[in-house]
């Protein structure tokens, strides 16, 4: 694996497959296999030389969406995998489905798996492939299965096929063409291949046993026809493979050790192995052969993952795109202020298990915390804005036009980013919910008659506050107490409850600030079949003007901060410009949820 290749905690929590591809390393089930140094077929592997990967695994993404947050817990699984054990982790495209593909997926993936951290390159190769590329070796790997009569064409209707297979209590009923003679059914496969017959007129079935237990071992489908142009081999082929026979084969192909999958595909394990068996029986495939492994999927409260229903999300606009910063797919994360290591930790805590494990939201915003509190610059943001006005300013400064310069640490625990410089006037922003006319039962900020420290600056005693006609609040009034600045001796003078953050009018920098949260109210929103969108969030974003002080002028793209008392932000990817800043809320320095 290349040196870029992150490994974020020495100690990595033991999971089942991670025991197991131990044991397997230490046996060397896998140390003696040739590697042709691209995919292919057994004779191709076998003029390689010694496989320098311990063992293979893949991330295989079907590119008819975007990545999501279940994604990323796969891609860490296999890439995490593959770097604990010395192997290599193959990124490839499941592009057998010609339909739903599309460029701009590839594309995206691609994008954030690199974003993640993870690289496919390993030993001088680049380990990006895409399942269409093997088309003639499973057309080759077809004609093999039907001469040796392990494979026929049907020709039953689908309804017919439908009643036929039998189900959980009855056994199947063989087709009246399983017992077509080889060279029928070669013949026939031809004429499928060869654009003769119409979509869906017949399909080419693997010959198992009608009657085995398990459904998926009742002859299952392997080819079908269908005139759809593909992304990659254009329109070349008529007939695709089905997914369930084209996995295995593209597993086997790339020398895979490790085919890791979700658990709903512990049923196909059965035909997956029969297959490949049958392939190396015939010398097209060798052994070792891939094995699958199916762990649990990761569910996350208050998100959905599945591409079909984020894809609706998209397509009916009740989100700004696939990248819109509420959404659960690695675009929208990154959009929103997530950090790659955030989300790595997220899924290595989280573990592989034999069962579909759901994980509260708040986690990765845990994970989220624990890495920006380390990293982020602070900055001191007025969200809500309502005015303060001080006013015996000009008495305590000499003058309206005076600027008390004030300062603190970028970090306060990173010295050497230095100090940010901002000052004070006769004017500054403070936070609406600051002020208080009659305070509640507990609160110490402002209200009249009541003292609170202007944080890094000095203190203050809150006098009042000017109204409009219709007796909305305007401006806080308040008179500073000389001598009170912070890092001075009076400093401590006199004693306060609360301390408030703040921004000069005379230097703040006004900002688009996009407060966003959960998309949906309930915690399971597709639960149960309920249609997911009668529990959207109607405020789920908020849009409004923020203040921010003189040091975030500079803030590019991206940036990261915590705004002090508030939380973490994040300068947003797309529409951020030095003049026009517009900063997305991540999260809340704390769980606002669990109250
Ligand atoms: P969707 O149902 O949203 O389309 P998928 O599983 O069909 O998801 P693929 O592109 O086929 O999407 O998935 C690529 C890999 O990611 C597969 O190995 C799949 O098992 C894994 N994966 C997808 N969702 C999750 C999840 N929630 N948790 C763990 N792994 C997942
Ligand atoms: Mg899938």
């Amino acid at each position: 694996m290349s040196a870029a290749t992150p490994n974020d905690a020495l100690h990595k929590p033991s999971n089942f497959l991670r025991t197991l591809i131990e044991r397997e390393v230490q046996e060397g089930v896998y140390a003696q296999r040739p590697w042709g140094g691209t995919p292919g077929d057994a004779a191709h592997h076998a003029a390689g030389g010694q496989d320098p990967a311990a063992v293979r695994l893949r991330f295989p993404p079907e590119p008819n969406g975007y990545l999501h947050i279940g994604h990323a817990k796969s891609i860490c699984l296999n890439f995490g995998l593959a770097r604990d054990f010395g192997g290599v982790c193959h990124l490839r495209f499941d592009d057998t489905n010609p339909e739903k593909e599309e460029q701009e997926y590839v594309d995206a993936i691609v994008e954030m798996v690199k974003w993640l951290g993870w690289d496919w390159e390993a030993n001088g190769t680049a380990h990006l492939y895409y399942a269409s590329n093997y088309f003639d070796f499973m057309y080759r790997a077809a004609e093999h299965l039907i001469e040796r009569g392990l494979a026929y064409v049907d020709e039953q209707t689908p309804d017919e096929m439908r009643a036929n297979r039998g189900d959980f209590t009855t056994p199947g009923t063989n087709s009246p063409f399983r017992s077509r003679t080889p060279e029928e059914n070669l013949a026939r496969f031809r004429e499928m291949r060869d654009g003769k017959h119409a979509d869906g007129a017949m399909v080419l079935r693997a010959k198992i046993d009608m009657a085995s237990p398990n459904i998926n071992l009742r002859d299952p489908a392997v080819y079908r026809i269908r005139r759809a142009t593909h992304h990659n081999t254009g329109d070349k082929w008529c007939i695709y493979p089905m997914y369930t026979y084209a996995h295995p084969i593209e597993d086997a192909l790339e020398r895979i050790s490790h085919s890791i999958c979700t658990l709903e595909f512990e049923d196909q394990r059965p035909f997956y192995d029969w297959l490949l068996e049958r392939l190396a029986e015939g010398g097209l495939l060798a052994h070792p052969l891939p094995k699958q492994h199916e762990f649990g999927r990761l569910n996350l409260s208050y998100v959905i993952t599945s591409k079909r229903k984020l894809k609706q999300l998209v397509d009916e606009g009740h989100v700004c795109g696939w990248d819109d910063p509420r959404m659960p797919t690695l675009a929208g994360m990154r959009r929103r202020g997530y950090t790659p290591a955030s989300l790595r930790k997220m899924a290595e805590d989280s573990g592989a298990s034999k069962t579909n494990i759901w994980l509260d939201y708040a986690v990765l915003d845990i994970a989220l915390r624990a890495d920006l509190e380390a990293i982020a610059p602070r900055g001191m943001a007025v969200i809500n804005p309502v005015k303060l006005k001080l006013t015996n300013y000009d008495q305590v400064f000499g003058s309206a036009t005076h600027r008390e310069p004030c300062h603190a640490p970028a970090h306060p625990q990173r010295p050497e980013l230095g100090q940010r410089q901002f000052s004070l006037g006769p004017e500054l922003w403070i936070e609406a919910d600051d002020f208080a006319e009659v305070p509640a039962k507990g609160f110490f900020r402002l209200f009249p008659g009541n003292k609170v420290r202007l944080k890094y600056g000095v203190i203050i005693e809150c006098t009042g506050c000017e109204k409009d006609a219709s007796g909305h609040i305007t401006a806080v009034t308040a008179t500073v107490i000389p001598d009170t600045k912070s890092g001075t001796p009076g400093a401590d003078a006199v004693k306060v409850k609360g301390v408030i953050t703040w921004v000069g009018v005379h230097e703040a920098v006004a900002t688009e600030m996009r407060l966003f949260d959960r998309l949906f109210t309930e915690a399971q929103p597709d639960a149960g079949g309920r249609d997911f969108l009668t529990v959207l969030n109607p405020v789920s974003k908020v849009v409004q003007t923020s203040y921010l002080e003189p040091s975030l002028a500079s803030a590019k793209a991206e940036d990261k901060f915590q705004f002090e008392r508030h939380g973490y932000f994040v300068a947003d990817r797309l529409d951020h410009q030095a003049g026009s800043p517009v900063f997305n809320r991540i999260a809340g320095l704390k769980d606002g949820w669990t109250k």
